[in-house]
């Protein structure tokens, strides 16, 4: 298969739905990593087309939402600083932080600006030269590396009133430290498409080896979800873990070694603080000591009040798939998508916003 089309095409979907839906084994639960499999799943009514023995929960791979309250905090107050011009890709502003978002922070006055690409904000500092242009650097393995590429590039002009925030976190860590908290338990992983893409199916080996747990690494498109669902399901009921991957259209075993290169030569592994699960060792990217002038954290510190958490909100549960968003008592009641109370309402890889954007009324 070569097309968008094809990866949609009802008759080939037929027999895999048919062998899915055949499995009588013993109960099974998958979680998809990726808010992005999330949205597939939900627009394609996927949950209604497995077998009653499957039952799929989301998990922590969306980056808007998994950003701490307190990092959020932190970004707003560094829009605060006079004279800077915060850049954020569009999702982060209307998240709530403990008192405002970043879209509130800018109706008050502060300089918080949209940018499609990391680009576009060291343009801005080009642009710019007597301001300080802070991008507010969000994502998984996806993203880190094209923020990398653009403090090399803001290195290699001169540009030094280019600055980044670093938030990213890493997917790997992230999913050890649901499994070894062990509130909920899973028979697969679906594994994250684009985030594969860089890092290389390889990296999921430890799921197999440590946990006796399989994963399939999916695409976005209705049969890539589906033979990544048919995968886990014969992986479990043959009871051998293993990876699989069934996005050989875009991922290879070690993944992109350019990219790793980048995100690698800039950052460094350390500590970061996840929604929902608090600081997990290892699973954040904080700046090289060669490339910390680059660093917003160190040239603007700002103190910043304890973090508040939104009341009733159940983004920490949903992130760590001990609850499914329509468990949420404010769910479509008090938080839809035009009053978020959560991010996982705002991101459009948020799955409150999925369960929302495909519910069945
Ligand atoms: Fe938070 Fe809203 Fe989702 Fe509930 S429905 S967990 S309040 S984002």
């Amino acid at each position: 298969m070569k097309y968008i089309r094809e990866f949609r095409n009802p008759h080939l979907a037929k027999p895999l739905i048919e062998r899915i839906q055949a499995y009588a084994g013993p109960a099974l639960r998958f979680m998809e990593f990726c808010g992005g499999h999330t949205h597939a799943i939900m627009r394609y009514g996927i949950r209604s087309l497995v077998s009653p023995m499957v039952d799929l929960v989301s998990g922590p791979g969306c980056p808007v939402c998994v950003s701490a309250t307190a990092d959020l905090d932190r970004a707003i107050a560094l829009a605060e600083v006079p004279g800077v011009i915060l850049t954020t890709f569009g999702d982060m502003i209307r998240v709530p932080g403990s008192r405002e978002s970043l879209q509130d922070a800018k109706a008050r006055g502060a300089d918080v600006r949209i940018v499609y690409s990391s680009l576009d904000a060291v343009q801005m500092a080009r642009e710019n030269p007597d301001r300080p242009v802070v991008m507010l650097g969000v994502g998984f393995e996806t993203t880190a590396p094209t923020i990398a590429a653009s403090v090399m590039h803001a290195e290699k002009e001169g540009i030094d009133n280019f600055f980044v925030l670093s938030l990213h976190k890493l997917t790997p860590p992230a999913t050890r430290a649901i499994l070894d908290a062990g509130e909920v338990h899973l028979d697969g992983i679906i594994g994250p498409g684009h985030v594969t893409t860089i890092i290389g199916e390889a990296e999921w080996g430890f799921l197999p080896r440590d946990y006796g747990l399989s994963c399939a690494v999916s695409g976005f498109e209705p049969l890539d979800m589906l033979q990544a669902i048919a995968a886990l399901i014969q992986l479990a009921a043959g009871g051998q873990p293993g990876v699989r991957n069934v996005y050989g259209r875009s991922v290879t075993m070690h993944g992109n070694p350019v990219a790793l290169g980048m995100m690698h030569r800039v950052f460094q592994v350390e500590a970061a603080d996840w929604r929902g699960m608090g600081v997990v060792p290892d699973s954040g990217l904080g700046f090289r000591d060669e490339y910390a002038r680059f660093d917003a954290a160190q040239a603007f510190p700002v103190d910043i009040p304890p973090p508040v958490e939104h009341t009733g909100c159940r983004c920490g549960d949903v992130l760590r798939g001990v609850l499914l968003p329509t468990g949420c008592p404010l769910f479509g009641k008090v938080c839809d998508p035009a009053h978020p109370v959560g991010p996982c309402m705002v991101s459009a890889e948020g799955a409150c916003a999925a369960y929302y954007q495909y519910r069945e009324d």
